[in-house]
């Protein structure tokens, strides 16, 4: 069992100050930062298994969203070889309040990287891989190419890894969805991370409806993916917020919700407006299943690809138990 020493304090990994990763917050004032609660405590990365998923990382020279958005269940998805691939660079066109991910003009796309993602996800041995990326509004096509790209490698490579993929809205960028879609992952996340009435302060260079609506097509488009979407609470959204938003992503026939607690990565960032309890992370999983999701992750250290493996099965189970009531419908 751990002893306290080895439980941590949520802190970005990457210790450089806002100002290099976020030029545009360097001018901001600080935002006023909550004490954390006992809840919110992680075991510190280091074990052996951890150093090991490290090491294929480092030698594909590959980002991850763990790293980069300093999340705090590294010690546990890494000690289980479980890292996220972001693909694309590790800069984002894109300025969200509440994200760590750097800012800025990326470089231009790595062709070879769709292998080198294939050849860790063979290496790391993984049943089940996240894929997700920065927001690259400078691409024509946002990136869907490069998503597509990736899909078929790791298919080529490992044809029993299921592929779930965790995309950027495509803003203004038509075909694009269309095409991620086609290279058929298994499944199909876009995080509306906020409540609609947060999106200007928190997600300014996105569009609620648009998000929803990009979840919905997918559907359409192929009913045989799974949908999923997550958000963050302690934005400061209001509980009936977080209701509404629940009937929306319903109403766009959403598979999975995810829910978690915001982080706050720097005192540039959108400061918490309170830790949200593990109750009532409770309660809205309650809902969420009462409401028709086939699936429901709340809890505060909840995020889209933690534990995506074991939830994917689960989504595979329910969906089985459920076809012969659809069929009879
Ligand atoms: S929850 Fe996701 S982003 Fe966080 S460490 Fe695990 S795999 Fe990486």
């Amino acid at each position: 069992m751990a002893s306290d020493s080895d439980l941590l304090d949520t802190k970005p990994l990457d210790a450089k100050p806002a100002e290099t990763r976020h030029p545009e917050k360097a001018h901001r004032p600080d935002q006023p930062t909550l004490r954390k609660p006992d809840w919110i405590r992680v075991r510190a990365p280091g074990s052996p298994e951890w150093s090991a998923t490290n090491k294929i990382v480092k030698e594909h020279k590959l980002v991850t969203v763990c790293e980069e958005a300093g999340c705090p269940n590294i010690g546990e998805c890494w000690a289980k070889k479980h890292a996220t691939f972001m693909i694309m660079g590790d800069t984002c066109t894109r300025a969200c309040a509440f994200c760590n991910v750097k800012t800025g003009l990326p470089r231009a796309l790595d062709r070879n990287e769709p292998q080198r993602v294939a050849d860790a996800v063979a290496k790391l041995g993984l049943s089940h891989v996240v894929i997700t990326s920065v927001d690259r509004d400078d691409l024509s096509d946002g990136g869907a190419r490069h998503f597509a790209e990736v899909i078929v490698a790791i298919r080529s490579l490992s044809p029993k890894t299921t592929i779930e993929v965790l995309t950027p809205d495509f803003l203004r960028k038509p075909g694009a969805l269309e095409i991620v879609v086609a290279a058929k992952p298994d499944v199909f996340n876009h995080n509306l991370e906020t409540v609609a009435g947060k999106y200007l302060g928190v997600r300014p260079g996105a569009r609620y409806f648009h998000s929803l609506r990009l979840l919905q097509r997918v559907k359409e488009l192929d009913p045989t993916l799974f949908t999923k979407s997550g958000i963050m609470l302690g934005l400061g959204e209001e509980r009936h917020e977080v209701l509404q938003l629940m009937d929306d992503l319903r109403s766009a026939d959403v598979d999975f919700m995810t829910i978690g607690q915001y982080l706050q990565p720097t005192k540039k960032h959108h400061a918490v407006a309170r830790f949200v309890t593990p109750d009532e992370f409770n309660s809205y999983a309650e809902l969420g299943r009462a409401k028709g999701f086939l699936l429901m992750s709340s809890s505060p250290l909840t995020r889209s690809s933690h534990h995506a493996g074991e939830d994917f099965a689960k989504l595979q189970a329910k969906r089985q138990a459920l076809a012969p009531e659809r069929g009879n419908s």
